[in-house]
């Protein structure tokens, strides 16, 4: 099987075929100190700074067993190379599913979701992939083992191992198997769509979901070029400057009654430009939304996270920055992603450090690099922004799981 490596200074790529085979590659490069570098797909190798350090490409993707799926207790156990959507399947045939958005699902891998913590537009209502995580098995810098959690949840002394893992982009330990609760699938969905004049109109509006009888699981907030001709949305005219495209899901009774109570609750606040959007043009608008932060090859793109209160106008000033960006905020989340078109490498990091970076400040977050097109040379500081307390404390729970610094050096933020 073959393993797309991004830019990643490899000399060798390996594919155990057992957990037990990924344990012996990794002791014998812990024997003699070769870095190595975990892989899944290879869909998300390229964000981040890039690594110098040669070392050997170790992939998951021949690790794709189901161990248990007693669907009664809605969970599963799966080796970590599964691709997202090999899971939906076997899922599927149950009546359940894993509610995370993932770019890529045909090929994206359960343990980079897991490793990357990634979320996408039904983070709002449906929570995160860390809330899943009830198991958890790895293979840490010594070439050591180590099971997490299990079927159920139960209290944990010590690390938590699977919040710990989670979002730990491969630089603690390689994940080779995992135990997620699951929910059912739902069996209607639908969008309710407002088309927005300027940013700040959008704001009373979103506060109002806040107090909403609905229940949403998505809060997307989208401008720029590449929402202004969507085949679900329709075209956008020169008078409208966002989309407020708010997601539900359920019984179709509960869809069919919360739609039309947003509507109602909009229109009492003077919003005139509202629709539904549903059906299969409601399952492309979901497929767009969570592959939005991929795509086409931007410039730059800058992913923030922030009080969701703030959102608005953080997009005013991104477009601002560059007008021809193009916005998606998952904005009960407070998460943005800003993709720039029209950037030399200069100018790139002055945007960065001199401008997105410190509004994501003001706005009580951060901003870091999701992606940038070859050629653009980043700093540390520009992808990751300043260091904080948490990266010492970071750093020495690295030092714990991999003594040697030998996972993914340069990598992680605390790893460099
Ligand atoms: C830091 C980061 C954050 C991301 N956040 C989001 C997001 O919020 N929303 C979104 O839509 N997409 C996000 N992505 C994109 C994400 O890469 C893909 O959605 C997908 O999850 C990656 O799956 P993959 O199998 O292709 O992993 P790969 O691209 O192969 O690997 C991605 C990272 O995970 C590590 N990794 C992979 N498998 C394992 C494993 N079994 N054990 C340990 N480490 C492993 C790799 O070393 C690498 O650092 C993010 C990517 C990165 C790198």
């Amino acid at each position: 099987m073959s393993v797309v490596a991004g830019n990643l200074p490899l000399v060798e790529t390996f594919l155990p075929a057992s957990q037990q085979e990924m344990v012996e590659v990794i002791s014998r490069a812990t024997a003699d100190s070769t870095p190595i570098y975990p892989i899944g797909a290879g869909t998300g190798l390229s964000i981040g700074l890039p690594s110098r350090k040669q070392g050997w490409g170790l992939a998951t993707t021949n690790l794709t067993q189901v161990i248990d799926f007693p669907a009664r207790d809605m969970t599963i156990t799966v080796e970590s190379g599964i691709t997202m959507q090999a899971l939906d399947t076997e899922l599927a045939a149950q009546g359940q599913r894993l509610p995370i958005d993932v770019p890529q699902r045909a090929t994206a891998t359960l343990g980079g979701v897991v490793a990357t913590a990634t979320s996408g537009p039904r983070r709002f209502g449906q929570g995160t992939i860390r809330d899943y995580v009830i198991g958890i098995t790895a293979v840490d810098g010594r070439g050591v083992s180590f099971k997490a959690g299990g079927r159920v949840v139960k209290n944990v002394a010590g690390y938590d191992f699977c919040k710990l893992l989670t979002g730990s982009r491969g630089s603690l330990a390689v994940i080779t198997q995992l135990t997620l609760k699951l929910r059912p699938v739902a069996e209607a969905t639908a969008f309710v769509v407002c088309d927005i004049g300027e940013f700040e109109a959008a704001e009373p509006l979103m506060a109002a979901l806040g107090t909403s009888r609905t229940a949403p699981v998505a809060i997307e907030l989208l401008a720029g070029p590449e929402w202004e001709h969507d085949a679900a949305l329709g075209s956008i005219t020169s008078s409208i400057r966002a989309r407020l495209v708010v997601g539900f899901e359920g019984t179709p009774p509960e869809v069919d009654w919360q739609k039309a109570q947003l509507l109602r609750e909009w229109r009492d606040l003077g919003a005139r430009e509202t629709r539904v959007v549903e059906g299969s043009a409601g399952d492309a608008l979901w497929s767009r939304l969570a592959e939005f932060p991929t795509g086409d090859e931007p410039a730059l793109v800058v992913k923030a996270s922030i009080q969701s209160s703030a959102v608005a106008r953080f997009l005013q000033t991104a477009a601002t920055l560059d007008g021809k960006c193009s916005l998606q905020a998952h904005a009960g989340n407070g998460i943005v992603y800003v993709k720039f078109q029209e950037f030399s490498a200069a100018d790139a990091l002055n945007v960065l450090v001199r401008g997105l970076q410190p509004a994501a400040v003001k706005a009580g977050g951060h901003a870091t690099v999701y992606s940038c097109a070859s050629g653009i040379e980043l700093t540390h500081q520009a992808v990751w922004g300043p260091r904080t307390s948490d990266t010492a404390l970071m750093a020495a729970v690295k030092k714990q799981l991999d003594p040697h610094g030998l996972f993914n050096p340069g990598l992680a933020i605390f790893s460099c």
